[in-house]
């Protein structure tokens, strides 16, 4: 609602709309989404209340949003040619069924977690006013949290398939042998905790470190984390899938083998770790492994 309309129907000033209406006032040099922003913090007049709900019904909103599609396609015989393990296509009720633990976990592990987030960070001196930072800057950071956290997925997860650790911790997470979207987060509390760590920790470095990050870079951090988790999960692979143009990241097709075999291809963005520390799974990275052993042992016996 812009002020024309605000004169049609009484906005009260203590309002969304008329803390907005004030802001646009005087801001003239902030643009729309500057000024919902900020709106935003001067309505609800308490930041960490502020970054709690809005952090928590984005996170909602866009893990929802995005398995939806999924569900979608699944249901669209044309898309079965793309399935990786196509023999295998989840029903409503085993999504269902899914659905309800990660909403369980997403109130009892995830919430307390994003509530933190703020005070944490803002003792590191993030930033949440406005204007928002440059393009550049979210970008690049973005980029620094990919790989910081793809690292610590890597080890975690694979610590996570030590015998006690994966019996005790991370089998709820391989019920299913092939993935699908909404299983990106279903997973045993304590792995939603260590794991999630790897997403809110490199900000707080960054931070510390910097004294430079904008709550926004946060968001939107949080929602390409999301895609990247949610689409690893998806259980396709097609033409355009991004691993074909960016040969370092990983996608689905790296992840449904490690569904399907329980073993190598622990990272979550990108394929080098697994490539460096020779843990790459799957018919193609075996037969690679058996010709390099091939190799080494023709050459002891010359
Ligand atoms: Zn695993
Ligand atoms: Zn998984």
């Amino acid at each position: 609602m812009n002020s024309t309309a605000s004169s049609l129907f009484y906005t009260p000033p203590d309002s969304y709309w008329g803390q907005f209406d004030e802001i646009s006032k005087y801001n003239v040099h902030l643009n729309v989404f500057e000024r919902l922003w900020a709106a935003w913090y001067a309505f609800m007049q308490n930041d960490v209340l502020a970054t709690g709900i809005l952090s928590f019904v984005m996170h909602e909103l866009v893990y929802f949003g995005r398995s939806i599609p999924w569900m979608i396609i699944d249901r669209i015989s044309y898309f079965n040619k793309y399935k990786i393990q196509n023999q295998k296509i989840p029903t409503l009720r085993e999504q269902w069924k899914c659905a309800q633990l990660v909403l369980l976990s997403h109130f009892t592990v995830e919430l307390p977690q994003i509530w933190l987030f703020h005070p944490m960070a803002q003792y590191f001196g993030m930033e949440t006013g406005v204007p928002f930072p440059k393009f550049l800057t979210i970008a690049y950071q973005i980029a620094v949290f990919f790989v910081l956290e793809d690292t610590w997925h890597y080890w975690s997860h694979r610590a996570l398939h030590w015998g006690p650790l994966y019996k005790r911790i991370h089998k709820i997470h391989h019920q299913y042998s092939a993935p699908f979207g909404l299983a990106a987060e279903y997973a045993s509390p304590i792995e939603v905790m260590v794991l999630g760590f790897g997403t809110i920790a490199p900000p707080i470095l960054v931070c510390a470190v910097t004294g430079n990050l904008h709550i926004l870079t946060m968001y939107i951090w949080i929602v390409c984390r999301l895609f990247q988790a949610i689409d690893a999960h998806s259980g396709y692979e097609f033409p355009w899938s991004l691993h074909h143009f960016l040969p370092f990241w990983a996608g689905a097709e790296h992840h449904d083998v490690h569904h399907e075999r329980f073993i190598g291809n622990y990272s979550s963005s990108f394929r080098w770790w697994d490539y460096l520390l020779d843990t790459e799974s799957g018919p193609e990275a075996a037969k690679k492994r058996r010709e390099r052993r091939l190799a080494k042992d023709a050459k002891k016996v010359q």
